[in-house]
């Protein structure tokens, strides 16, 4: 009977000294007698945590924290395949309607579209697709009005052109969770939300992880992403692309390894119908590939995807 008094006694002051201390995690210290064959009977502490903090959750901040670069990444080389999970099943719908995709990731008028279009009317609001932390929350180039939240996984969504950002950075963010008023704000044509997710500064295809149907099912809790769906180069943007999820680390290895889309750098005096001559492709299928229009002016220095 005396012991117990005693544990209970010692209980409440061990609770009490975390209270005290918000740098320490809240435990349970609880003492029981017990016995050794060496040394007797002897008490021993057992500490049982109280608040279980996610590791993800303590880590989220320590990498690449950067509250004023869009992409802090940028100087980085990701090893693939990159490996992501999720608690949810499901994600919130970005906008507060029916997603209607006018644009999606891939290769857009000769240049990467590296996030997908969901329309929108400017005002109307838009939530953040999981919990998380606000990471950036401000005017980018080309972006116009952006929130980039990082997510518990690594993950990052980014909410492009919007009329109101109503977050600042480091704020901390529930899954549907109202975070701004889309718009046209950057280069933009017309009101939309662009929507990019990005793992490590990696832009990830977002139909590879969400099904942008009403269900707003996030497609596996457990997928290995690779290359073919981390560059823009490999999809067109007007077209959906088929969807097989990888969901072992050797399958993910071994179509890493498959071969790299054909590029063709555009010269001084070419045109597409050279092109698609020397490189034995017709002239509209070599336009689809690119999602160009057959009369498109083409740069100098311009990448065109030759095979796939
Ligand atoms: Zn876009």
């Amino acid at each position: 009977m005396k012991y117990i008094f005693f544990s209970i006694a010692l209980l409440y002051g061990s609770l009490f000294i975390s209270a005290q201390n918000d740098s320490l995690q809240p435990s349970l210290k609880i003492e029981l007698p017990t016995y050794k064959l060496n040394l007797g009977p002897i008490i021993e502490t057992i500490e049982i945590p109280l608040v279980a903090k996610k590791a993800s959750e303590i880590d989220i901040k320590s990498d690449h924290w950067d509250t004023t670069l869009h992409n802090p990444y940028a100087d980085t080389v990701q090893q693939f395949p990159l490996e992501l999970n999720f608690t949810d099943s499901t994600y919130a719908s970005p906008v507060p309607h029916t997603k209607v995709v006018t644009s999606r990731y891939g290769w857009r008028r000769g240049r990467a579209h590296n996030g997908i279009d969901i329309d929108l009317v400017t005002g109307d609001s838009v939530v953040s697709i999981l919990s998380g932390i606000v990471r950036f929350a401000k005017y980018a180039n080309g972006f116009g009005n952006t929130i980039v939240v990082r997510h518990y996984n690594g993950l990052e969504s980014t909410y492009a052109h919007l009329s109101y950002i109503d977050v600042k950075a480091n704020d901390t963010i529930t899954k549907g969770q109202y975070i701004g008023k889309g718009g046209n704000t950057g280069n933009s044509r017309g009101s939309h939300l662009h929507l990019e997710l990005s793992y490590k500064g990696e832009q990830i295809h977002p139909e590879y992880l969400f099904d942008f149907s009403s269900k707003n099912a996030i497609r596996s809790e457990q997928v290995w992403v690779t290359q073919k769906w981390t560059h823009a180069r490999y999809h067109n943007s007007r077209t959906v692309s088929k969807v097989k999820l990888i969901k072992s680390a050797d399958e993910a290895a071994l179509v890493n390894l498959a071969r790299q889309p054909k590029l063709y750098v555009v010269q001084k005096g070419d045109t597409l119908y050279a092109i698609s001559r020397r490189n034995n492709m017709s002239l509209s299928r070599l336009c689809e590939t690119n999602a160009i229009k057959q009369t498109s002016p083409l740069k100098i220095g311009q990448k065109l995807v030759l095979e796939l």
